[in-house]
């Protein structure tokens, strides 16, 4: 069986984690010197040996992303880090930095010299102010040290609570001061991103993953994972289970093996659906509990990766409800740019929630899917395609649940039921 293997999360449990000076006690900050003394291409090679893969939703390797920065353009490059958490479910990120915000820190030291960089972003969302604390302070005590202010600038920048500024284009746009919205590619940020100018976007996990690689070797870190996706990542459980939080193991564990390191499901309840990496990823069901947790074992069964959000619902929960919850905060964070979007959102709504007050017939169902068709593929960016998972998923493994809401004439369940339950260890 597949075990909790703590690396990012080693020491959250220690009181003074988040300080420099605990940081400092358990090595940190040697990852950086030992970087440093390196040739940047031998660092981006030893990231690419690694084999990490962006921990933000897509899982794009690391190093390569690096790579594709041109050298001797005499440009500025810019290194930008997303923090700009936003999937519902997700919840990861923050953690992360509220325990170890100097993981990062370092993490950017390194990436930076490897596309050689001069100056980092962090695009952090509005709402987390308390993150938002620790970061600054974290970064303030980062240049008081001497890690920050000798080659590389860090600016930390709060977003205003857009989740379209997580999609890295608008995030740079935003960034820049405009509107956040996706724009076309090409040209990539790789290219033209920041200002135009090269800029690697990365994601909060993927960055504060490096300093350990660079500490240890590649060929530690591909000792753990599968064969395609290496390492250790962080696991989010929410939802109905005993124990929620962040669980740190290698690619590959499975929903089963998490759930029995973790204290299961809430008791005297059963597993109904899940999601495997946020609210935009399909929904799987209680035949998904072996499913291997890396990139090519969600995706050959059906879903994504994503965030590794694994948001658990029990028997009591109404999976239409569940549905159109999700599917108005879409239509609610769609930014306008793309009519299927922006108009095929708001139309899902309209429906999903005829069919939740027991008012829809079954063509309904053809409709969600024929506009969910014309969604999926046609908008400009991810959100749209997003939109669409929890529709398709939930009409493909619950259609009876949405038959009996329009039998029933309206939800067949108990609101209260289903209510979340606070475990401890939250
Ligand atoms: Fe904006 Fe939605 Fe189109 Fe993305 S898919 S550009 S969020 S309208």
């Amino acid at each position: 069986m597949t075990q909790l293997v703590p690396v990012l999360s080693a020491h959250w449990d220690e009181k003074d984690s988040f300080t420099i000076e605990a940081y400092t006690r358990h090595g940190g900050y040697k990852a950086s010197q030992k970087a440093l003394a390196i040739d940047p291409d031998a660092v981006i090679q030893l990231v690419k040996d690694s084999g990490l893969r962006g921990r933000g939703g897509a899982g794009f390797p690391t190093g390569m992303k690096w790579g594709f920065i041109p050298q001797g353009d005499n440009k500025d490059h810019y290194l930008v880090v997303n923090a700009d958490e936003s999937e519902p479910g997700t919840c990861k990120d923050m953690p992360l930095l509220m325990a170890n915000p100097h993981v990062l820190i370092e993490g950017c030291i390194i990436a930076c010299h490897a596309i050689r960089a001069k100056h980092a972003f962090i695009y952090i969302r509005g709402e987390v102010t308390h993150v938002v604390r620790r970061m600054n302070q974290a970064i303030e005590d980062a240049y008081k040290a001497g890690h920050l202010g000798n080659g590389v600038e860090l600016v930390l920048h709060v977003g205003a609570g857009a989740y379209i500024c997580g999609e890295e284009t608008a995030l740079l746009d935003s960034l820049e001061g405009f509107r956040g919205q996706p724009r076309l590619r090409p040209p990539f940020p790789a290219i033209a991103g920041l200002y135009a100018r090269p800029t690697v976007v990365n994601n909060v996990e993927s960055i504060s993953a490096v300093p350990a690689i660079i500490a240890n070797g590649a060929e530690w870190y591909q000792s753990m994972g599968t064969e395609k996706s290496k390492g250790t990542t962080l696991y989010s459980l929410s939802g109905h289970v005993n124990n929620p939080g962040q669980f740190e193991a290698p690619l590959g564990i499975t929903l089963r093996e998490i759930l029995e390191l973790s204290g299961g499901i809430r008791t005297g309840h059963t597993l109904k659906f899940w999601t495997p990496g946020g609210s935009s990823t399909p929904i799987f069901t209680q035949e998904h509990l072996d499913t291997p947790l890396d990139y090519e074992g969600v995706s050959a069964a059906g879903s994504m990766l994503g965030t590794k959000a694994l948001q658990i619902f029990d028997e009591t929960t109404c999976v239409v409800r569940a549905v159109l919850r999700w599917t108005e905060f879409y239509k609610h964070e769609s930014c306008g740019k793309c009519t299927p979007c922006r108009e095929g959102t708001w139309w899902l709504v309209q429906i999903l929630r005829d069919l939740e007050a027991g008012k829809g017939t079954e063509a309904d169902l053809a409709k969600l899917l024929d506009l969910c068709d014309n969604i999926l593929g046609r908008s400009f960016c991810a959100l749209g395609d997003g939109a669409t998972s929890p529709i398709t998923s939930s009409i493909k493994y619950f259609r009876d649940e949405y038959i009996a809401h329009i039998t029933h004439g309206g939800c067949p369940f108990d609101p209260v039921a289903s209510t979340l339950f606070v475990g401890a260890g939250a």
